[in-house]
């Protein structure tokens, strides 16, 4: 249960937060968010999320809200206030409260600034992964900037009611080629016959995951090859293995592609073992990347 969110400068009960009806993020999808685990009370992969926060409010020229020192401050009182142990931790950051204008706001409008947090049980993730799940394919309608994470989601979001409506849990875009490009909110990840790990270069039509950068690092430190290409739905359906990645989903195996079972339609190996070294290897990934 959630029990307060920061609202621009302040923590509000959650059932009284609320923003302004002139938010740029309500009415223009004016805005950027992150999704970040948290494990044990802890931010997995802090640092790859604020940078890129960064980068998406970069690209849409919206500031900082905040140092990254304060934003880390906010989500971490956020998950400590809602007594998070596992979970996740959600950031919103929008263009802030202007009258309703196409035209950006004046320089001096403040960029608004929610964060919320809430338990998703462990098991919960762990049971799903056990059976392993299905997806649908669904062309690709949405815009080319899918790089920058932005709340603008309409598309995803009939994607993923479309996949729960026949009985899968992600549905998959499939662009002009016949190439899968990522899920509704997921990365899309197939395994050749020969073992190697293919996913789409992070260059344009998807968003860069964390959690996908962080496999990467697995990957190298297992022995797994990773070809980064383009891949067809036919090559996924054919595929030895499938699965994907997100941030609290961690790896998640699929066993169906529409009406194709993938391998013996049960959880493959490598990805199960990625799933169950994820956390291991996580946050020392992180600090890799750092560098
Ligand atoms: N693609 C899309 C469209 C997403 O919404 C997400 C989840 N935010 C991802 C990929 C996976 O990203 P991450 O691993 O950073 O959660």
């Amino acid at each position: 249960m959630s029990r307060f969110a920061y609202v621009n400068g302040r923590y509000a009960r959650h059932a009284d937060a609320a923003i302004h009806i002139e938010d740029r993020g309500y009415q223009f999808a004016d805005g950027v968010y992150e999704v970040c685990e948290v494990r044990g009370g802890r931010l997995i992969d802090e640092r790859l999320h604020m940078d890129r926060l960064e980068r998406s409010l970069g690209e849409l020229r919206i500031a900082m809200p905040m140092s990254r020192a304060a934003l880390g401050a906010v989500l971490r009182e956020t998950v400590r206030r809602n007594l998070v142990r596992d979970g996740m931790v959600y950031l919103q950051v929008s263009r802030g409260v202007s009258p309703r204008n196409h035209l950006f706001p004046s320089a001096d409008t403040l960029p608004a600034v929610v964060v919320t947090a809430k338990s998703v049980a462990r098991a919960s993730g762990d049971k799903r992964a056990e059976a392993g799940v299905a997806v649908i394919s669904v062309p690709d309608n949405r815009w080319e900037r899918v790089d920058i994470k932005t709340v603008s989601l309409l598309p995803n979001v009939l994607a993923k009611q479309k996949a729960k409506e026949a009985g899968a849990y992600e549905a998959w875009f499939v662009d002009k080629d016949g190439n899968v490009t990522e899920g509704s909110s997921t990365n899309a990840w197939i395994v050749t016959a020969d073992g190697a790990l293919v996913t789409r270069p992070a260059t344009v039509g998807i968003l860069k995951g964390i959690t996908r950068t962080v496999v990467f690092e697995l990957a190298a430190r297992s022995g797994l090859r990773i070809e980064e290409r383009a891949f067809s739905l036919d090559e996924a359906k054919a595929a030895r293995e499938a699965f994907i990645t997100a941030a609290t989903t961690v790896v998640m195996p699929v066993v169906r592609i529409d009406d194709q079972a993938i391998g013996n339609g049960t959880p493959g190996s490598i990805a199960t073992s990625l799933r169950e070294h994820f956390h291991e290897f996580a946050e020392e990934a992180a600090a890799w990347s750092r560098g």
